[in-house]
C-alpha cells in the first residue's frame, strides 16, 4: 500500500485540514511556503495523467473548499501537480500541493538558468 492510502487508513497519522467521503487534505510535512497542503483522492489513483473528468469535477470544488478554510481565496495560492518522472512525483499517488501564505516567487525550475525556451 502506498504512503498516502496508509494516511487515508489511518496507518500513518497526518496534519489534517479537511475531508469528505472522497478526499483528504493534509499539512505537507516538509512545507516548501509557509502553508503547503497537500490535496488527494481517498481512492489510489498513481498521477494526474490517470484521473478521470468525473473525479476532477469533484475534486475541483474541493480544493476551492479547502483553500477557503485556509483563508487563502482572497490573497491567493498555487496549485501544482508533479506528474511522472520528469514532473518530480515522488509520491505515487495523485495529489495536488496547494502553496500560499506569502508572495510566492515564479523560480528556474531547469538547472540551464541562461537557456531560453521561446
Ligand atoms: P511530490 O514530489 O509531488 O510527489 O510530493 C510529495 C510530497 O509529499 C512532498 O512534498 C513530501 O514532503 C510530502 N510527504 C511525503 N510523505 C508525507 C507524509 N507522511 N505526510 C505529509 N506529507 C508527506
Amino acid at each position: 500500500m502506498c504512503i498516502f492510502c496508509k494516511i487515508v487508513q489511518g496507518e500513518i497519522p497526518c496534519n489534517k485540514v479537511h475531508e469528505n467521503d472522497e478526499f483528504l487534505a493534509f499539512h505537507d510535512v516538509n512545507p516548501k511556503a509557509p502553508i503547503h497542503i497537500l490535496v488527494i483522492p481517498k481512492k489510489h489513483i498513481d498521477k494526474f495523467q490517470n484521473v478521470t473528468p468525473e473525479l476532477m469535477a469533484k475534486m475541483t470544488p474541493f480544493i476551492q473548499e479547502v483553500a477557503k478554510i485556509l483563508e487563502l481565496d482572497q490573497r491567493g495560492y498555487r496549485l501544482i501537480v508533479n506528474n511522472g518522472e520528469d514532473g518530480g512525483q515522488e509520491v505515487m499517488h495523485l495529489h495536488f500541493h496547494i502553496l500560499g501564505g506569502t508572495k510566492l516567487l515564479w523560480p528556474q525550475l531547469t538547472p540551464d538558468e541562461n537557456k531560453k525556451y521561446l
